[in-house]
């Protein structure tokens, strides 16, 4: 095993991680930009490093900086969390070459999925089901028309680089995907730098329903079950849930065994997530995410495991701890993603907190960064705190949610909680009924057009 590690992140999954590792008893470095010099991961961790200036690209996602914070402090490996680098077949190459451990799969593997094509067909091959779309790249408008008319409008038009729920636009009309065409472009070209895109049939009412998967990078795999994530703004998740309400036993067990299978195959390392739209019973494949999501907790929460720990455990070469039959589903758990955001604009909200009081009791978790005093650095993410519930069945984690939030207090900046606290009211909430657009009607027909 390790005797330490590097986090190449900052916030509530900086802490995740020096949690696990902490636990095993490994230690931890953390690393940091100028602005977060007094921030929670590096009080929490063992050892820090000043790796730059308040901006991403000169700090978090300065690969030089992060290496040599690995050579100085004799960091083992290194946890990417999520986000920043944790995708970058580049930075694990370079990780790799230097002698120091990724924790999570190979370079080949993250090239792969993190191409959208390449994963879509990869996933193909593997016996994934698909959402209907065009084969490979889509180079032109006509060739756009010609796909379209062959799978019928509505369609969506992605980047294949595309992430984060950027690069999309949706077309009713061969009107309508002219200029829809040209936005996802040019909207690809400026946030990834490619403007490569396709097309796929757009599903109107589906739900998103995604597989965990763990494999140990010898051939063998298991799957957790799925988290449904159908409450998005902007193609954002805002509330997600474990196990999906919609999902019976059997569709359970036969998309986890085809996913299981897949990255058995593959030969995949670590934790992955493979991302469906289900719609009438059926599932289609939209991307894998080659790491940790931000919902991972409710997955531990219905489970009983440690995620991270595995994905230590397996990177240092150990096998799998639990097997298929030892995962069994205990309740129901739910996770909301709290940000520093106004709503319902939805603007940022950095500034001092000066109260912070965070929920407690039988089956509330409190994953957050955040401090009595700490002041949320305007450069990163708006996400400061998740609150997730674990209860015996779903009526039970949704009353825990409600009087967990209740508890919060999160003084000095706004936040989304009086979002949740409403949400909690929504009939479609309670009976879980609802699909990935949802959220943006109800916004719509609460606050008005944003
Ligand atoms: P990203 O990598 O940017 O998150 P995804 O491919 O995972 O993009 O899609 C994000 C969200 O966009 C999905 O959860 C869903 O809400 C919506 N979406 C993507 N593809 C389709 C589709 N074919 N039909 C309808 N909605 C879609």
């Amino acid at each position: 095993m390790f005797k330490k590690i590097l986090i190449a992140n900052r916030g509530e999954i900086a802490l995740r991680v020096i949690r696990a590792a902490r636990e095993m008893g490994i230690e931890t470095v953390a690393v940091h930009s100028t602005a977060d010099a007094d921030a929670m991961h590096v009080r929490m961790a063992d050892e820090s490093v000043c790796i730059g200036p308040p901006t991403s690209t000169n700090s978090y996602l300065s690969i030089p900086s992060i290496i040599s914070a690995c050579e100085i402090t004799g960091a083992e490996a290194i946890h990417p969390g999520y986000g920043f680098l944790s995708e970058n077949a580049n930075f694990v190459q370079i990780v790799e070459d230097h002698g120091i451990k990724f924790i999570g799969p190979s370079a080949d593997h993250i090239r792969t999925m993190g191409d959208k094509i390449t994963a879509k067909e990869t996933a193909k091959a593997l016996g994934i089901p698909c959402v209907p779309g065009s084969e490979g790249g889509v180079p032109d408008l006509d060739a756009a028309k010609k796909v379209a008319a062959d799978m019928g409008y509505p369609v969506i038009i992605k980047a294949t680089a595309g992430g984060g729920g950027r690069g999309m636009k949706v077309a009713q009309s061969d009107k309508e995907l002219e200029n829809a065409f040209r936005t996802a472009r040019s909207e690809a070209k400026s946030a990834f730098g490619n403007d490569a895109v396709y097309i796929e049939k757009y599903l109107t009412t589906p739900r998103h329903i995604e597989v965990q998967v763990f494999g140990d990078g010898k051939g063998n795999a298991v799957h957790l079950g799925e988290r449904d994530c159908s409450l998005q703004r902007r193609h954002q998740k805002v509330f997600e849930e474990a196990p999906g309400p919609c999902i019976s036993e059997k569709e359970r067990a036969e998309i986890g065994a085809i996913c299981a299978n897949a990255i058995a195959k593959m030969g995949y390392e670590g934790a992955g997530t493979i991302e469906f739209l289900y719609e009438n019973g059926a599932f289609y494949f939209i991307e894998m995410n080659t790491r940790l999501q931000v919902e991972h907790p409710v997955t531990e929460g219905i489970f009983g495991v440690d995620l991270v720990r595995e994905q230590i455990r397996v990177a240092s070469g150990l096998p799998l701890s639990f097997t298929q039959d030892d995962l069994q589903i205990n309740g129901h758990a739910i996770e909301v993603r709290i940000n520093a955001e106004k709503v319902p604009q939805f603007s940022p909200c950095p500034g001092k907190i000066t109260q912070y009081h965070a929920p407690g009791g039988l089956g509330v978790r409190m994953d957050s960064a955040l401090y009595d005093g700490y002041r949320i650095p305007p450069y990163y993410d708006s996400l400061i705190a998740k609150l997730i519930v674990h209860g015996r069945d779903r009526p039970e984690a949704l009353a825990r949610l409600k009087r967990a939030l209740s508890e919060l207090i999160v003084d000095g900046v706004d936040t989304t909680v009086p979002l949740f606290h409403e949400l909690l009211d929504q009939e479609a909430v309670q009976t879980g009924q609802y699909n990935i657009h949802w959220l943006e009607h109800w916004l719509n027909a609460t606050y008005g057009k944003a």
